[in-house]
Parts: structure tokens; C-alpha cells; sequence
């Protein structure tokens, strides 16, 4: 069976792992460092925030972005619904927005008509997916969102590795058009520490709260004491032992263990890169000879150079008269899995309520066709032919 996605884990992986738990610290200790380092200087931003998984990303940044309770938020419909969640939990109010019907993005049109359906004194911040890993429009996002004072989140869980080009070039991660970027670790993600995750950030006030937020809240700075009398010894040094609840925070650490696997998977981030645009590269090729109408890939956008998460088809299955259901069935029997990356989100029962949505015409049409297809580092090229060569005869069936 070749899966919709996996890792890839080396030997040398297993030995970072393996010799972190020969060592003296299995969390808090200098593993945790080391990654966030080298994922800052991976994708050219001056934080990076190590932290237990995606979505405790997309909740520390909603907390320090300083979200509450009734403020409103705009997040694209198709996206995991964790984009959603994370400023939920705060106690925002989700304005889904639409996405373009092919290649599943937020367009600047589709967030004005999310912001004229939202209420100007509540509306804080917009949520922008970098869907399958092909880039949103920041520039064009940025300069809308910036015009009305709203925060800009990427939420780039898909698009480590990619670029490029809105009126100057920039790579996910760098927040170049953005106040901060949230990342998974996840196992089918680009590279893998189990579970974890990260926010990067160029603003130093949004990482000094997010790592307050991932760890209890507790202030370990001396300028941040607020309780003298407890804090310091008679001769002024800070009290050895001290630390204040100055916030109220989370447990949302990553283990030292899972941030060793993340230095070496990050070391390997140009392979998988390299592989994956490879694949995708021989996926585009294939899928023009099939020369179908009723098959056909998610388009890149313009001037960009996507390192892909998901190779996602776009089937028409009313033409071809089969449900998506018995196409993955027939996928399946000839050893080749799918998903379905997403479920618009506005469409889940709890969103039914918490957000009452009008139509998205592009969330449903995108919906209605999207079938990811395999894609990770260890796949070959002649996985490729024989995916393709399976969704062909499916689908001429
Ligand atoms: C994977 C993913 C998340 C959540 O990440 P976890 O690490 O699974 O919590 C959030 N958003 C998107 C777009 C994702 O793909």
C-alpha cells in the first residue's frame, strides 16, 4: 500500500533520539534550544518557539496576539480545523472566509467579503493557510489586513521549505507579511517530531509571551517580578529558587528527545524538499499526458516555488459518475491510499452553531473535487507512475 503520507526516519534520527535518553535531560534542557535555532535560521526569522503541536501553536499565538473572549477572527473554511480551534479556544469568534474554487487559498477578495461580513469593532486578526503548501497572497492579504489594524497568522503546518515572489521575495517562516507562523511536526508533515510544533515570529514582545504561554506562565525574569518582598534575598539578588504566576499559561512543551529528532529532520529538510518537488514535478508531467478534463492537479501560484505537502487531484467525479467514496475504494484495492483534505470547516456541526456562515461557493466547489494523492520523501518516482496509472484507469473505469 503506498499511504497519502508517512515520515522518513534515518539512522541517524534514531541515534539523536536514542542519545538524548542516555542523557541528563529528557525535557527543559538544551535539545529544545538547539532546534529552535536551527528552525529561526531554516526559515529566516528571529524566533522560533518550540512547542508541543500545531495546534498548541495556533492557541499560544492566538493568546499573544492578545485574542479574548468575543473578539472576532477570520479563518479560511478549507483548511485541518485546528486553524479554527486555536483562536476558539480563547473564546474568539470565527468569520469563516472563503478560498479559491482550484487551488483552495484565501484571496483578497474572498477576505474583504469576509470583513465586510464582520464587525469592525470586534474583528482582530486573519488566519491565512498556505493550503497543500502552495502559498497564499501576502502581500495582498497583508496590506488589507494592516489597513484595518488586524494581526496576520500564517498558518504554514504545510509549507515549510516553500518561497516565493510578492513584490520581493520571501520563504514561509520569515514572516516577512506576517506577524508570526505556525508550523506541525506532525508525522505526515514536511519533517517530524511525533508530535510538535512551533510558532517563528519576528517580534520579540510575541515571542517573549509565547514562551511564557508554554510554560505555565511563570516568570523567571528579574524585571518581570512584580512580589519584591518574595523575590529577593536582603542584599537584592533574585531569591534562587523564585518564579511568579504572572499569566495564566499552559504545559505546552516539546521534550528534549523530540526536539533532537527535529535538528536531524531539519538537516534533511533540502532532501525532502528536493524529493518532493521532484514528485511533484513528475506527478505534473504524468497528468498532462492523461490529458483528461476530468482529472486534473492543484495549480502552483504565480511566481512561487512550492516545496508541496499534499498533491491534491482535482476529480470531477459527477462527470466521471463515480462517488469520491468508491474512487478511494478502488484506489485502495490497487494499493494506493488517498485523503481528503478538508472538510470545510463552517461545515462542522459545532461551527454550525458557534458560526453561523453564509454559502462559500469556493470552499464547497473545492471540496467537492479535492483527493490528496501520495506524498512524502521515500516514495519513487515509480510510485508515481503507478499512483497515476491507478487514478487513471479508475477514473476511465
Ligand atoms: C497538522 C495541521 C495542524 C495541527 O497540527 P497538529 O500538530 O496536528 O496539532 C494545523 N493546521 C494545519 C493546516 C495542519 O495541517
Amino acid at each position: 500500500m503506498i499511504p497519502y503520507g508517512r515520515q522518513s526516519i534515518s539512522e541517524d534520527d534514531i541515534k539523536a533520539v536514542v542519545d538524548v535518553l542516555r542523557g541528563d535531560y529528557l525535557t527543559t534542557g538544551p535539545a529544545v534550544g538547539a532546534f529552535e535555532a536551527a528552525l529561526a535560521e531554516s526559515v529566516g526569522a528571529r524566533h522560533a518557539i518550540a512547542c508541543s503541536n500545531g495546534t498548541a501553536a495556533l492557541h499560544l499565538a492566538s493568546l499573544a496576539i492578545g485574542l479574548e473572549p468575543g473578539d472576532q477572527v477570520i479563518v479560511p473554511s478549507i483548511s485541518f480545523v485546528a486553524t479554527a480551534n486555536g483562536p476558539r479556544l480563547v473564546g474568539a469568534e470565527i468569520v469563516f472566509a472563503d478560498v479559491d474554487p482550484d487551488s483552495a487559498l484565501l484571496t483578497p477578495a474572498a477576505l474583504e467579503d469576509a470583513i465586510s461580513r464582520a464587525d469592525p469593532q470586534r474583528l482582530k486578526a486573519v488566519f491565512v493557510v498556505h493550503m497543500g503548501g502552495n502559498p497564499a497572497p501576502m502581500a495582498e492579504i497583508s496590506a488589507i489586513a494592516r489597513a484595518r489594524g488586524l494581526k496576520v497568522i500564517e498558518d504554514a503546518c504545510h509549507a515549510l521549505g516553500t518561497e516565493a515572489e510578492d513584490g520581493r521575495p520571501w520563504r514561509v517562516g520569515d514572516c516577512a507579511f506576517s506577524d508570526c507562523a505556525v508550523f506541525s511536526f506532525h508525522p505526515v508533515k514536511t519533517i517530524t517530531t511525533g508530535e510538535g510544533g512551533a510558532i517563528t515570529t519576528n517580534d520579540d514582545g510575541l515571542a517573549r509571551r509565547m514562551r511564557l504561554e508554554r510554560n505555565h506562565g511563570l516568570e523567571r525574569e528579574r524585571e518581570g517580578f512584580g512580589n519584591e518582598a518574595l523575590a529577593f534575598d536582603t542584599d537584592g539578588a533574585t531569591n534562587p529558587w523564585y518564579y511568579e504566576l504572572t499569566r495564566l499559561g499552559l504545559n505546552y512543551r516539546l521534550t528534549d528527545f523530540q526536539a533532537a529528532l527535529g535538528t536531524t529532520q531539519l538537516s534533511r529538510l533540502p532532501d525532502f524538499l528536493r524529493r518532493r518537488r521532484a514528485l511533484t514535478a513528475r506527478y505534473r508531467e504524468a497528468f498532462a499526458r492523461l490529458n483528461d478534463d476530468s482529472l486534473s492537479l492543484v495549480p502552483a501560484p504565480a511566481s512561487s516555488d512550492p516545496a508541496l505537502h499534499l498533491m491534491v487531484a482535482l476529480v470531477d467525479f459527477d462527470r466521471l459518475g463515480i462517488s469520491r467514496a468508491k474512487f478511494m475504494n478502488r484506489l485502495r484495492d490497487k494499493g494506493v491510499g488517498t485523503q481528503v483534505h478538508y472538510i470545510p470547516i463552517h461545515r462542522q456541526p459545532y461551527y454550525v452553531k458557534a458560526s453561523p456562515t453564509p454559502e462559500l461557493p469556493g470552499a464547497d466547489r473545492y471540496y467537492a473535487r479535492c483527493l490528496s494523492l501520495p506524498l512524502y520523501p521515500d516514495m519513487t518516482e515509480a510510485d508515481v507512475d503507478k499512483v497515476v496509472e491507478a487514478v487513471r484507469a479508475v477514473a476511465q473505469g
